[in-house]
């Protein structure tokens, strides 16, 4: 049986029109929902169907809206008719030659929240994002594989059971590959593990930032990457023809992992350098030696804590704007760039100008 959830009155024209995620103020009361993934059909106050959707807690809310038919179940069929779609919005990709991993279902943008599905050469990996989503999984998983043939399903489970992120092997069917194994996207190559911790090598949702700095904003630039992970943008940057980069990250596991991106597309070692470090301290000593670059990157985590410092992008973007800028050269370009949901672009815009009048003196 699915449970009723009365919409409060200014907040029924935005589901009518198709507003996908369930927000704890939307609802009079939430009493209702006790049991993630269970499926609640949203009414406005005369008891009038709007949406039907799942409950399943994550940090932008209390579920997603699945259909805003009446008549549409969610069902086996549901999940066929959503994955079909997606899947047929992506063949495109299939057929490109330098391009062999990309995403091929994106949440509620393909109409279920909470879900992602990766394409990496063959593999998929599927990221789950509540615990409530992840109680329809068995369905989803017996749906993808009527439709699509895959080598092997990789998961990660990114909600916290008891407070505790989930650590498991993310194998789940089909062709075991724990292996580090190269994938392309845009021509460059980058290295993929689908089962190495909570993330595989880069993040899907910056490919068209990747070809950006490629194509449009390296050539003959010293560029600085912070929080560089597996140097991804670094990499296409220097294939985008940078004079030198240089990319800077805290963990010590980015060393070998950014040093393995650059020899994988035949880039040298010496003008692309890579430092471990943590980015405050790094950039103080950059200013005082004068090093300047001429794009910088700024993409850090939402949160991050380490022995001596943290840093929350809510709090302290516009103080690490501030501390770059010093070292951007005259028309330099400042790339700022947030996975942070707690904010929208206008909020973000602010933030980021703010650090820039800091540094300027003005406003
Ligand atoms: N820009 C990367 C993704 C960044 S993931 C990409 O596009 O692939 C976040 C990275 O920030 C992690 O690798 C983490 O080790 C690093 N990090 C977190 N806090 C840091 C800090 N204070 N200084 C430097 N690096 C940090």
């Amino acid at each position: 049986m699915e449970k009723i959830l009365q919409v409060k009155k200014n907040h029924e024209t935005k589901f009518r029109q198709g507003f996908p995620l369930l927000f704890p103020e939307a609802a009079r009361t939430t009493a209702p929902l006790q049991k993630e993934g269970e499926i609640f059909r949203l009414t406005n106050q005369a008891g009038e169907f709007l949406a039907r959707g799942y409950y399943g807690k994550q940090n932008k809310g209390l579920g997603w809206i699945l259909t805003q038919k009446e008549e549409e179940q969610i069902d086996f069929s549901f999940f066929i008719r959503k994955l079909s779609a997606a899947l047929a919005r992506r063949q495109k990709f299939y057929f490109y030659d330098d391009t062999t991993t990309f995403r091929v279902f994106n949440g509620e943008g393909d109409g279920i929240g909470g879900l992602t599905i990766d394409h990496y050469d063959g593999y998929y990996l599927f990221q789950w994002y509540s615990k409530g989503i992840y109680a329809f999984h068995e369905e989803i998983y017996r749906a993808f594989s009527q439709i699509t043939v895959s080598k092997g399903i990789y998961q990660k489970r990114r909600y916290q059971i008891g407070g505790k992120v989930i650590e498991e092997d993310s194998f789940v069917s089909g062709e075991r590959f724990d292996q580090t194994f190269p994938v392309k996207e845009s021509g460059v190559f980058l290295n993929a593990n689908l089962n190495d911790g909570a993330m595989t090598g880069f993040f899907f949702d910056q490919r068209k930032v990747r070809k950006q700095i490629m194509d449009l904003y390296a050539a003959n630039r010293r560029v600085l990457n912070t929080f560089s992970y597996t140097g991804a943008f670094s990499v296409f940057a220097a294939k985008g023809g940078a004079i030198s980069t240089t990319s800077v990250d805290l963990a010590k596991r980015s060393l070998e992992k950014t040093k393995d991106n650059f020899i994988l597309n035949g880039l040298d070692l010496e003008t692309n350098e890579i430092i471990v470090d943590e980015i405050s301290a790094y950039l103080e000593v950059a200013k005082e030696e004068g090093k300047r670059f001429d794009l910088i990157i700024l993409d850090p985590p939402s949160y991050s804590r380490s022995k001596n410092f943290s840093f929350s992008a809510q709090k302290d973007y516009t103080a690490l704007v501030e501390q770059a800028l010093p070292i951007l050269d005259t028309n330099g370009i400042l790339l700022a760039s947030t996975n942070c949901a707690l904010f929208d672009m206008k909020e973000f815009q602010e933030m980021v100008k703010k650090g820039f009048q800091r540094i300027m003196r003005i406003g």
